[in-house]
């Protein structure tokens, strides 16, 4: 479903990834773990084309959207992103947070809009929220509406990063029910997290990342009870 091959980024003389070569497989939920500044959120946001590649390819879908020409919008209608920081729209109230990019990229009418809106409030457990503003919800259930909202757009894969790093510990297990059940139904998932618990339960495949390169991966049980590398010995040793 997706395949990133050589995939190299560059800011100015700073090398953030050097080489990614990775494959996600339909339905598949891998895990991208790694030190702050490896290029974590750098690999994440070019599969979804929120940044240019300096060189190598990225395979959605048969499409190669590394290239300077792929269609922006239906790389979005495809993908959808969250973010550790929801950046839900304050001057909309929740429904209408959900129901905007369906109806402005003219997917939905408005009628179906709200219809499709509250059946995902359902999803994410807020189905009384759809009057709310944004500003009267806790950090967690902001998350959730932000994952609604990427779900408005029906896309087949859904990339996940640091979602609940911004949250009070007591609103993480919602989020991460959420990501459970959307795993649970198929989505293709990437997730960077640095919830352990969660990887070992949900991950199919967990990547280790460094200095911009994939220097290990597998599946949990590999990652966690048998790591080979040594900087990710180190870097568990730090986390769990
Ligand atoms: P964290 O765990 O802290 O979120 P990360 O693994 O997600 O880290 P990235 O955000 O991908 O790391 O950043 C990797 C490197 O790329 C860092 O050195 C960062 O300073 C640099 N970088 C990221 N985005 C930009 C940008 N827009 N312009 C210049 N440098 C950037
Ligand atoms: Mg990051």
């Amino acid at each position: 479903k997706i395949k990133v091959t050589d995939l190299y980024k560059q800011y100015g003389d700073n090398h953030v990834l050097k080489g990614i070569n990775l494959e996600v497989k339909d339905n598949e939920v891998v895990v991208v773990i790694g030190p702050s500044g490896s290029g974590k959120s750098t690999l994440l946001r070019s599969l979804n084309k929120l940044e240019e590649p300096t060189s190598g390819s990225i395979v959605v879908h048969g499409e190669d959207i590394a290239k300077k020409n792929a269609n922006i919008d239906k790389i979005r209608e495809q993908i959808g992103m969250v973010f550790q920081h929801f950046n839900l729209f304050h001057n909309l109230d929740v429904g209408k947070n959900i129901m905007l990019a369906p109806v402005e990229l003219g997917k939905l009418n408005k009628q179906d809009a709200e219809k499709q809106a509250k059946k995902l409030l359902k999803v994410v457990g807020l189905e009384n929220k759809f009057n709310a503003s944004v500003d009267s919800l806790s950090g967690g259930q902001q998350q959730r509406i932000a994952i609604a909202r990427a779900l408005a757009m029906n896309p087949d894969i859904m990339l996940f990063d640091e979602p609940t790093s911004a949250l009070d510990p007591e609103m993480v297990g919602d989020v991460l029910q959420v990501m459970k059940d959307l795993a649970k139904e198929g989505m293709t998932m990437v997730v960077v997290t640095h919830e352990m618990g969660f990887a070992k339960e949900v991950a199919d495949r967990v990547v280790f990342v460094d200095e911009g390169k994939i220097m290990e991966q597998g599946t949990p049980d590999d990652i966690f009870n048998h790591p080979k590398n040594p900087r990710l010995k180190e870097f568990l040793s730090k986390i769990l």
